[in-house]
């Protein structure tokens, strides 16, 4: 005898293994209705007799093909619980009453690999779209942050340009009083002396407006470039003997190329060269020295200032080419400036299509590395 798989609600053999046994059988009549647990409790017995074990195996074979009669193709395993109460709500289990102890037989409906598999793409999309969350988050928060250090560098921008004008018009209004009140009319030499202050603060005014204007023409390319074919050496030249008019000595051309002409826009450098240099002078001591070297390459030509000033520090080092961006000093306005110098420098540079690179060391001094097409 052997219970039949497909038939027997619960198969104790696959159908390879049939065991035999002897046994003596008298006949019974029983009601139809009732086989089915005729049945079941022959197996019953079959198992407290012989000892043995449910064939899971061949359950779970047998549990698939019935799914998948039905039009479910998951894969199942079934498992034994001996503990009636690890069987969670939603799981499905039957209790088996074979053994002295009830068991629990339990349909694990999902294998991980393919919860894996069939959850991968929604998984991946939930994943892009928490990216895509996070990376907004991010960008926004950026973006704030940019806002806010412009809005902060803004003020500081009108704070410098207020105290910048203040200081000229106070000069401007004393010794205008000074013209109307102590009749200096009448005395030539007192009267140019102060008209020549008034001259004197008026240029330095009129230079400061036309450097901002300058900035706005060519930020807004309202600036029409002029290109033409330039003596770069008779250029630095003039630029650098321009400022050593004041500063005597401070700024060398090292290595000299009297004969190499290039095309570019000689306002452009000149204007790129004057800030690099008027910083220069600004952030160092009396005893600086600024040197200017000209390198030629096959396709390229470089620029390169180099000061022994006070340096810049690495923090600041990244931002110093930002609009507005000044080191901070305290709330001393010990240096002039507006933080445009070298936002307008790079943009400059880049107009002509070139590249500015900066190093330095605190204490030691800055190198400032041009380089342009040809
Ligand atoms: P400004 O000079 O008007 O403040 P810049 O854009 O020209 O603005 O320069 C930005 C900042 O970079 C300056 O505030 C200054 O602290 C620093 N800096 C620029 N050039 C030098 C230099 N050669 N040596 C030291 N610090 C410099």
């Amino acid at each position: 005898m052997r219970t039949r798989p497909n038939i027997d609600s619960i198969a104790l053999d696959t159908p390879k293994s049939i065991r035999r046994f002897n046994a003596e059988y008298s006949t019974l009549a029983v009601d139809k209705h009732n086989v089915p647990i005729v049945r079941a409790l022959i197996a019953r017995l079959f198992t407290q007799q012989l000892h043995k074990s449910l064939n899971l195996k061949a359950l779970t074979e047998l549990y698939r093909k019935e799914l998948h009669k039905r039009g479910v193709d998951v894969p199942v395993t079934l498992i034994l619980r001996k503990k009636p109460a690890e069987v969670l709500q939603d799981e499905v289990a039957i209790r088996i009453d074979f053994y002295k102890s009830p068991v629990i037989i339990k349909a694990n409906l999902v294998s991980k690999p393919w919860l894996f598999r069939h959850n991968l793409l929604p998984a991946l999309v939930s994943f892009l779209l928490i990216l895509l969350t996070g990376g907004s988050l991010w960008y926004i928060s950026v973006i704030i942050r940019r806002q806010l250090k412009l809005d902060r560098l803004k003020n500081e921008f009108i704070s410098n340009i207020t105290h910048e004008l203040r200081t000229p018009l106070t000069i401007l209004r004393s010794s205008n009083e000074a013209i109307a009140m102590f009749n200096v009319a009448s005395d030539p030499e007192k009267l140019a002396r102060y008209t020549g202050i008034n001259s004197a603060v008026l240029l330095k005014l009129e230079t400061e407006v036309e450097r901002i204007m300058d900035i706005s023409l060519i930020e807004t390319n309202l600036y029409r470039e002029d290109i033409k074919q330039i003596n770069l050496h008779q250029l630095l030249s003039e630029i650098i003997q321009r400022f050593n008019i004041d500063e005597i000595g401070k700024i060398k051309l090292i290595n000299e190329y009297p004969s190499i002409l290039i095309f570019t826009d000689p306002y452009k450098i000149d204007t790129i060269l004057s800030n690099l240099l008027d910083n220069a002078l600004k952030y160092s001591g009396s005893d600086v020295s600024v040197l200017i070297e000209i390198f030629f390459a096959k396709n390229t030509w470089e620029l390169k200032v180099t000061d022994t000033g006070k340096g810049i520090s690495n923090e600041d080092l990244p931002l110093i080419f930002d609009k507005f961006y000044r080191v901070n000093t305290g709330d001393l306005h010990d240096i002039k400036g507006y933080g445009l110098g070298l936002s307008h420098v790079k943009g400059l540079v880049k107009s002509l299509k070139g590249k500015i690179d900066v190093k330095s060391k605190v204490g030691h001094g800055t190198i400032f590395t041009l380089k342009f097409p040809k």
